[in-house]
């Protein structure tokens, strides 16, 4: 039996590792990433600022893997009703089970001159792409205030100030309030924290269309931009036709093939849309681990029994954590903290979820790189 994990992000990697102690040991485990490292997307806007830390926002992954098999490969195509993947090299990796946690792409919503003119942040290239065209003065201009629009508004407001530059930083949202989607105790705290920054906040701000020096809102207001950075949504990837599929409560989308991450669309128990953030990816990337398990365990024992039930995944948010330049924001439970407190909880996390995945190393770094040795 195979079993295929599709993307070594946050979802693909906690899976992946979960697997490796959890599934039968006869049972053959390929995890397929087109780089090889898995990126800590959660920190790529501090390289907007500190080109330096590139490599510490990277992981090789065949350091964190035991018993999988590692694939470097683009995957062009998947196709769940047949259980198999087909990758760049023209192979057809076919699979047993299998889960897919590709991540997304960035999504211009088809607004004119957008994508020819914005820079997207979702790559390491596209972070270094925005500190080397970073203008000294003049204004730049964000385009989506959800979490990375945010961080990385507050990485240019801080680059601006170290390097005594005079250049405004605007940051667009078309929703009444920036983090759209998340707690409104949240939201408010973020909004003031960016004020702080001197991020300048446009809510109710939609963008219509771009040209080489002005963005146009819906509301006929023109800006003009020396730099546009574009976070302003996010898509399905083209390897599953551009789609964002929805999934049943257990992840599973066909009877072989799981998906999760930002790659799935996954609404709560009260119908919400579950918000795409780090703490999702792995949650479902754990839950998915337990399922799958299961399935794996079940098709080996041969024993013609029913199916064995699967666990739904429940979302449970522990909290929200954003940081705004050298400042951060925290919800933990109903409290909602800033300054010190928040930024040592941010780092919390990032240390734990380092352990997690077997760079104890790199957490002691970012810690060291927080709050000095
Ligand atoms: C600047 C920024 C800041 C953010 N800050 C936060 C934050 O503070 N907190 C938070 O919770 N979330 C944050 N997020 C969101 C968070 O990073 C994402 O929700 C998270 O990365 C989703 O995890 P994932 O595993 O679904 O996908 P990803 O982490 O995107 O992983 C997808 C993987 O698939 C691989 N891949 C993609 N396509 C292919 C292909 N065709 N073939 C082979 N491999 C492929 C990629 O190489 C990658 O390894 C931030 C995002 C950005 C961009």
């Amino acid at each position: 039996m195979r079993v295929a994990v599709f993307g070594a992000g946050y979802a693909g990697l906690t899976l992946t590792r979960k697997l490796e102690r959890t599934l039968p040991t006869d049972v053959e485990l390929v995890l397929v990433d087109e780089t090889g490292r898995h990126l800590l997307q959660h920190q790529l806007h501090r390289v907007v600022r500190r080109p330096d830390v590139a490599e510490d926002v990277l992981l090789d992954l065949s350091d964190l893997l035991d018993r999988a098999s590692l694939r470097v490969e683009r995957v062009t195509d998947i196709s769940p009703a047949d259980s198999e993947a087909t990758l760049a090299s023209g192979e057809t990796l076919a699979y047993d089970l299998g889960a897919i946690c590709l991540g997304t792409a960035t999504n211009f919503h088809g607004l004119d001159g957008v994508r020819e003119h914005a820079i997207p942040l979702l790559e390491l290239d596209d972070a270094e792409r925005i500190h080397a065209e970073f203008p000294e003065d003049g204004r730049v201009v964000v385009g989506g205030a959800g979490l990375s629009g945010i961080q990385v508004a507050g990485e240019l407001a801080e680059l601006a100030r170290e390097r005594d530059a005079s250049t405004e930083v605007v940051l667009l949202e078309q929703e009444p309030a920036v983090a759209p989607g998340f707690p409104r105790a949240f939201q408010d705290a973020v909004a003031t924290a960016l004020a702080d920054e001197g991020v300048v906040v446009e809510t109710g701000a939609e963008v219509d269309h771009a040209d080489d020096e002005t963005v146009v809102l819906t509301s006929g207001t023109d800006l003009s931009y020396d730099q546009f950075v574009w976070t302003g949504g996010i898509a399905g990837i083209d390897a599953i036709d551009d789609d964002r599929p929805v999934v049943r409560r257990d992840l599973r989308l066909t009877d072989s093939t799981f998906v999760a991450g930002d790659a799935a669309r996954v609404v709560d128990a009260d119908g919400q849309a579950v918000p795409a953030s780090a703490q999702t990816a792995i949650a479902q990337g754990r839950a998915v681990g337990t399922n799958l398990t299961r399935l794996a365990e079940h098709g080996l024992s041969d024993d013609g029994g029913f199916e064995p039930r699967l666990t739904p995944y429940v979302h449970e948010s522990r909290g929200w954590l954003v940081s705004v330049g050298d400042h951060a924001v925290a919800q933990v439970g109903p409290q909602v903290l800033t300054g010190k407190a928040a930024k040592a909880v941010k780092t919390g996390v990032g240390a734990r979820y380092l352990s997690n995945v077997g760079a104890t190393e790199k957490g002691l770094e970012l810690l060291l790189d927080e709050f000095g040795p």
